[in-house]
């Protein structure tokens, strides 16, 4: 008993509160908390420049919640792992399981060789409500439509499991001997542009219950009409949260469940749903990522435009709900979801570049980027995926920024450079007057850029290029 060690590895649940694997580990009499940066098995889904960042402060938060004592590596994990294992006393490894097809493969791996060393592992769910594998249809193959999936598949299996607490005591084990400090992962990017990100975020598990606590007090009783406003404070903002499980999705259904049966509340949990469905979806395809779900999607005729990409990325396309969505993303790590879904559809239908393009930006740019919500969005939004917008469906920039950002709030805050524009051309500068340009201060191709595509034309291509394909494929 006395060398009674047990390892727990953090990885996407850097948290105390409502850890599965944590609280396993806790039974035992000292626990060795580990957290690895793995440099050698995630290859192009190595996580991006702001969610690297965002990575950094939740260390730093969660090492001071362990008082200092979380040992640090970088590496590969089968290496790290089993050198610990031969320097100390230890007979059990627990995790919480990660769904991303290069990390199962790796923890199998890793699973079998502390196997054959006599060690006990164990892997939990502490990130998902319901286990991709338990939601299936009645004749047992996975679901493709959302609402059946959650109404019938989730919700009719069981509830969410109810949240653990936080270990009263831990008694804790560190590596003196190799453990690194967390600047030396030099998880901070050099780009200038780090500065501002995350300006609104209290990063680790206390912002992640403030961030909760927030929305509770401030957007939960407009959430369902009022999540499609950008500038109001109607939507959560967990997103980055969840992502690096500094709060888990039960604790936070719980809590709402918990207030009552509202229809703020059901929508919510229904988003919560939709992540569930993206693991759901990349979990019976693991090329998620890369290949279209629905096939005749392979031959989609898209375009090759270098500068329209460079122009669409850093917010200068001339149209100015689409650069103020590429321009918050840039500036704060986050883009609001009504926004992501109009930038997508810029990008994949009126520019017709491949979405591949928008899902690696997105990879690098979002403090929240998460590789199944990530690409089962961008497949939704190109219209190849699992229950994906139809293919005529293309949002207007201009009629969106109309719709939900009336006052133009959102467009003055990330394109001040048109914001003395009345609301009238706020959406679309370039049919302004002359003389309204003017008293604006704008200088179009100067000042802010023409638009680099007629929306209206673009959108009769996107239709044709969509139609044909439907009619190749019949
Ligand atoms: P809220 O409206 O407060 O929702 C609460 C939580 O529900 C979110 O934090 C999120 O975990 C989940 N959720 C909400 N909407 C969705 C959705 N459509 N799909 C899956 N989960 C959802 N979300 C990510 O977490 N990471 C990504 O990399 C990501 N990439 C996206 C790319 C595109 C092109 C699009 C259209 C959407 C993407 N989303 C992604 C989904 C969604 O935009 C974000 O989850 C949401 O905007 C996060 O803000 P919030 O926490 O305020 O959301």
């Amino acid at each position: 008993m006395r060398d009674d060690i047990a390892i727990h590895w953090f990885r996407n649940d850097l948290r105390l509160s409502d850890n599965p694997a944590l609280f396993d580990a806790t039974k035992h009499k000292s626990v060795l908390p580990i957290f690895i940066l793995d440099t050698t098995n995630a290859g192009e889904y190595a996580p991006g420049r702001a969610s690297m960042w965002w990575l950094n402060y939740s260390l730093i938060s969660l090492k001071e919640s362990l008082l200092g004592n979380l040992s640090i590596y970088k590496g590969n994990p089968i290496e790290i792992i089993t050198d610990l294992v031969s320097r100390l006393p230890i007979n059990s490894i627990y995790w919480n399981r990660s769904y991303e097809p290069w990390v199962t493969k790796r923890d199998k791996e890793i699973k079998k060789i502390l196997k054959s060393l006599n060690l006990v592992v164990k892997s939990s769910n502490g990130s998902l409500l319901w286990e991709p594998w338990e939601i299936n249809k009645e004749d047992g193959t996975p679901y493709k439509v959302f609402t059946p999936f959650f109404r019938k598949g989730c919700l009719q299996t069981r509830s969410p499991r109810q949240p653990l607490s936080k270990p009263e005591k831990i008694n804790y084990t560190y590596d003196i001997k190799k453990s690194l400090q967390i600047d030396q992962l030099n998880l901070l990017p050099k780009a200038k542009w780090e500065s501002e990100l995350g300006q609104h975020c209290v990063i680790g598990e206390k912002g992640a219950y403030k961030r909760l606590e927030r929305f509770i007090s401030q957007g939960l009783d407009q959430y369902k009409e009022g999540r499609n406003f950008p500038s109001k404070p109607y939507v959560s903002r967990l997103s980055p949260h969840l992502r690096f499980g500094e709060i888990s999705p039960n604790q936070v259904w719980h809590t709402l469940v918990n207030m009552g049966d509202d229809k703020n509340i059901n929508h919510f949990c229904s988003e919560l749903g939709w992540r569930e469905f993206s693991y759901n979806l990349l979990y019976h395809n693991p090329d998620l990522p890369k290949r279209n779900l629905q096939s005749k999607f392979d031959n989609f005729p898209w375009q090759e435009n270098r500068m329209a990409l460079k122009a669409w990325q850093k917010g200068q396309t001339g149209v100015p709900m689409v650069d103020a969505g590429m321009r918050e993303l840039w500036q704060t790590g986050y883009m609001h979801n009504r926004v992501r879904m109009i930038v997508g559809s810029f990008l994949v239908k009126n520019l017709r570049l491949h979405w591949h393009h928008g899902e690696r930006w997105f990879w690098d740019t979002l403090v929240d980027a998460d590789l199944a919500n990530n690409s089962a969005s961008w497949q939704w939004i190109a219209g190849c995926g699992a229950d994906a917008a139809p293919y005529f469906r293309i949002f207007n920039p201009i009629t969106q920024g109309e719709k939900f950002d009336p006052n133009g709030d959102y467009i003055r805050s990330y394109v001040p450079e048109i914001s003395n524009l009345p609301n009238k051309y706020l959406f679309c500068p370039w049919e302004a007057p002359a003389s309204v340009l003017d008293s604006s201060g704008i200088k179009l191709g100067q000042t802010y850029p023409e638009p680099i595509i007629n929306i209206r034309v673009s959108r009769e291509k996107a239709l044709e290029a969509f139609k044909s394909l439907k009619e190749n494929n019949k």
